[in-house]
C-alpha cells in the first residue's frame, strides 16, 4: 500500500518549493492509488501560527491538493497536527532508553552550548557521545533541574557506522561513518525535535514514500538511523532538487510571485499552477507541456524526474494560463 504525506510547518505561506513538494506527493499517490497524508509539523511553537495553518490548508484546497488524511477543516485539524501528539514522541523515546539505543540527561541548555563550544575550539566536530552528556544524569542535578525544565534531555545514541540512501530521484547516496554524532530527541521543554517526530510520524502512519526538498537529505541519515532503532523497515526516499529563480540563483521574492497566495492573487487558474509545478523536476515521457491533471498522474513516475535544480520563471507560468 503506497502511503505518502506532506508535512509542512506553519510557519509562512505555501511557497513554491512546498507547493510542488505537497504536488509530487498528491500526484505519485495518486498514479499507486494510494493514500496521501497531510501533517501540520507545529512543534516549533515559537514559529508556528494558526494563521499560518489555516493559509496552508486554504492553498492546498485552492489547488485541488485533496488529503485522504489529516486536518479536514478550518480550525479543525484532526489526527494529524504534531502538537497533539506530544506524549506519542515521549513514549517512544522511552522505548529506545529501554533498548538501550537512547539516554536522558539532566542538563541545562548552556551546558549543551559549552559542550559544543569547546569541541569547535579544539577543532573538533560538535558531535556529542555518551561519555560526554552521562556525567549529567544524577539524582542529585534532577531535582534543580525540574525546577526549571519539563523533561531530562532524550539523546539518541547515533551508531558509529556508514548509511548508504537509495534515493528514488538521487541515487545511492553514502554518509561516511561519523558524519554526525549523538542528538537530541527530545528537548528540555518536553517537545520533540523535527527528526525524531517526523521519524515517529511517518512509522506510525505507515508511510511508504517520503518525497520533500532535498534541503533534507543531510537528516534522513539520523532519520534512518532512528527507523533502524525501532526496528521497522526504512521507507523509501525520494529527494526533490531545489528551485532557482531565472537568474539562477534560489527562488526569493525578488523573482516575483512565489507562492500560492500570491497566484491566486494574480488571477492564475489553479489548473495552469498545477501544471507548471509539475514541470519543476518532472517531464512528460513524449515532452508534452500542456497537460490535464490526469494526464500528469498517469505519467508521473520518479524515474522522469530530474535530480538537478529546477527553474522557476513566472513569465512561462502566465504563458501557461
Ligand atoms: N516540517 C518539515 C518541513 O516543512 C517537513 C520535512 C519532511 O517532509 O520531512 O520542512
Amino acid at each position: 500500500m503506497i502511503r505518502t504525506r506532506f508535512a509542512p510547518s506553519p510557519t509562512g505561506y505555501l511557497h513554491v518549493g512546498g507547493a510542488r513538494t505537497a504536488l509530487f506527493n498528491f500526484l505519485y499517490s495518486k498514479h499507486e492509488k494510494g493514500t496521501f497524508v497531510l501533517r501540520i509539523e507545529d512543534t516549533d511553537i515559537e514559529r508556528s501560527t494558526i494563521e499560518s495553518e489555516n493559509q496552508l490548508i486554504d492553498a492546498m484546497t485552492w489547488l485541488g491538493l485533496d488529503w485522504d488524511e489529516g486536518p479536514k477543516m478550518e480550525g479543525d485539524f484532526g489526527p494529524y497536527r504534531q502538537s497533539e501528539r506530544i506524549e506519542i514522541y515521549r513514549e517512544k523515546a522511552n522505548e529506545l532508553i529501554e533498548l538501550g539505543k537512547a539516554y536522558e540527561a539532566y542538563i541545562y541548555p548552556e551546558e549543551i552550548d559549552k559542550i559544543k563550544e569547546d569541541l569547535l575550539s579544539k577543532g573538533k566536530p560538535p558531535h556529542f557521545t555518551e561519555e560526554m552528556i552521562s556525567q549529567f544524569n544524577s539524582e542529585e542535578r534532577k531535582e534543580e533541574y525540574m525546577k526549571k525544565y519539563k523533561h531530562p534531555v532524550v539523546f539518541f545514541k547515533m551508531p558509529r557506522k556508514d548509511y548508504v540512501l537509495n534515493d528514488l530521484i538521487k541515487g545511492e547516496v553514502t554518509f561516511k561513518n561519523g558524519a554526525v554524532g549523538d542528538f537530541i530527541l527530545i528537548r528540555s521543554n518536553g517537545l520533540p525535535t523535527y527528526n525524531f517526530a517526523v521519524v515517529v510520524d511517518d512509522m506510525m502512519m505507515k508511510i511508504s514514500h517520503v518525497i520533500r526538498g532535498d534541503d533534507h537529505l543531510s537528516n534522513t541519515l539520523r532519520q534512518i538511523a532512528v527507523y533502524e532503532a525501532f526496528e521497522v523497515e526504512v521507507p523509501k526516499f525520494a529527494h526533490v532538487s531545489m528551485i532557482l529563480g531565472p537568474d539562477g540563483k534560489k527562488l526569493s521574492k525578488r523573482h516575483g510571485a512565489t507562492s500560492a497566495e500570491e497566484f491566486r492573487n494574480r488571477g492564475y487558474l489553479p489548473e495552469a499552477v498545477l501544471n507548471y509545478l509539475a514541470l519543476l523536476g518532472w517531464s512528460h515521457p513524449e515532452g508534452k507541456e500542456i497537460l490535464t491533471l490526469n494526464e500528469i498522474i498517469d505519467n508521473f513516475t520518479f524515474d522522469r524526474v530530474n535530480s538537478s535544480p529546477a527553474v522557476f520563471d513566472e513569465k512561462k507560468l502566465k504563458w501557461m494560463n
